[in-house]
């Protein structure tokens, strides 16, 4: 059985094969610059990569042009269409309604552009390109997955906000989280490599990539998480302040004169290790102008690791102690001194690392020394395979 996953953003649209005998991807690749002058696909099979510079007007043209580079007799990968058995779309929001990934239908479509308020960014991006998988491919499945949906089983008290009630009623405002799809793979494979059932662990997974957040999963099911209504909260990310004191926002709008679009922009784009380091949002520029003895890069780190620390604590609290501690993305699969760094003064919970375990990047390993109650992982996230996995699930099962 061989699944297509697709992300689409905006102007841009990654996409991957997977063959679900292996869970292996058998090609992948990005298209940017979709309505845009410049339009690009790079697909890449092994060694081989393909690219097809040619305009793309829309998202339509844009997977025309990935089914062709699929089944391209040079570079594809298949040799007709019919061999994809299904479609696993990422979707950013899910709202309220969705705990599950779904099947689309007509209904189904109607809930997401109803879920377009919440995420305005990226759901009509979304939308579009399963609107256009549908009319290229109408006799295929079709699978949304959320990035909201693992989160659906906070308590009340862990998702609302503390604001006036009607605002909840009224507009859905309330504590939503997002990577819910990596969040799901990690606790699941490290539940995996301890050879465990996810339903007996407690486990706090840390997503530390540009954008980053933590999740509480309590017996398989989230109790807690960082981001919110929005990814803006939480932890210290590239270009996003995550927690700040909310009086914060009329203070600078009024002292900058900033509009309210204008401080969206501040905290979503020029905050987080960008705005303290003024280095760069990427953490490894930003090591490195710390190696050289620059402060505030040194500073934004610390502000960084810090504020995971917390959220480890907080959520070790949250379930009474954790069974494991997962770190992935970016960061947490690769950045050695970035673990050690939040995990040092942890071991009064349980947690200890083996310095030597933690020297690896880039695959799953075990970090954790062998008399740590608490097992440490870095585990690399693989959200496609998720997508493929809940898409292969359900239309199996329909
Ligand atoms: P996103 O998908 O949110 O863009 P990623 O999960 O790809 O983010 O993570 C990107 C971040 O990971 C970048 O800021 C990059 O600096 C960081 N990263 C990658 N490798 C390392 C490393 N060796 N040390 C520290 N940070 C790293």
């Amino acid at each position: 059985m061989k699944i297509l996953v697709i992300n689409c953003g905006s102007s841009s649209l990654k996409y991957q094969l997977i063959d679900m005998n292996t869970e292996k991807d058998i090609a992948k690749g990005l298209v940017e610059r979709i309505g845009i002058e410049g339009s690009i696909l790079t697909q890449k099979v092994d060694d081989d990569k393909y690219i097809i510079e040619k305009p793309m007007k829309d998202h339509q043209v844009a997977i025309e042009l990935v089914l062709k580079a699929l089944i391209d007799e040079e570079h594809g990968v298949i040799s007709n269409m019919s061999e994809i058995s299904a479609v696993g779309h990422r979707v950013v929001h899910g709202g309220e309604k969705y705990s599950h990934s779904v099947l689309v239908n007509d209904e189904v479509m109607k809930n997401l552009e109803a879920c377009v308020k919440l995420a305005p960014l990226h759901n009509p991006a979304n939308i579009i390109g399963i609107n256009a998988c549908k009319e290229l491919m109408p006799n295929t499945p079709m699978v949304v997955v959320f990035d909201t949906a693992f989160h659906q089983t906070m308590p009340e008290y862990a998702y609302m906000y503390a604001l006036p009630y009607e605002l909840y009623s009224k507009h859905s405002v309330r504590r939503y989280g997002m990577h819910g799809t990596s969040h799901k793979y990690v606790s699941l494979t490290a539940a995996e490599m301890m050879g465990k059932n996810i339903e007996d662990l407690k486990i706090l997974t840390c997503h530390l990539g540009n954008g980053a957040s933590c999740a509480a999963v309590d017996h398989g099911k989230v109790i807690d998480t960082s981001m919110g209504l929005t990814p803006l909260e939480g932890l210290v990310m590239g270009t996003r302040c995550g927690d700040i004191d909310p009086a914060i926002v009329p203070f600078v709008m009024k002292a900058e004169n900033l509009s309210v679009e204008e401080m969206d922009n501040l905290m979503n784009k020029k905050s987080g290790v960008l705005g303290v380091s003024g280095v760069s949002s990427d953490f490894r520029d930003i090591q490195n102008a710390a190696d050289e003895g620059n402060h505030r890069a040194k500073l934004a780190l610390d502000m960084f690791y810090y504020r995971v620390k917390k959220y480890i604590g907080a959520y070790t609290a949250a379930m009474g102690g954790i069974d494991c501690l997962v770190f992935t993305a970016g960061l947490g699969e690769n950045s050695i001194v970035g673990r050690e760094a939040i995990c040092k003064g942890l071991e009064y919970l349980g947690i200890k690392i083996d310095l030597e375990k933690n020297n690896g990047r880039g695959k799953a390993i075990e970090i954790s020394t062998d008399d740590s109650k608490v097992k440490v992982f870095s585990i690399p996230t693989n959200e496609e395979l998720m997508i493929a996995r809940d898409t292969k699930g359900i239309v199996k099962n329909n």
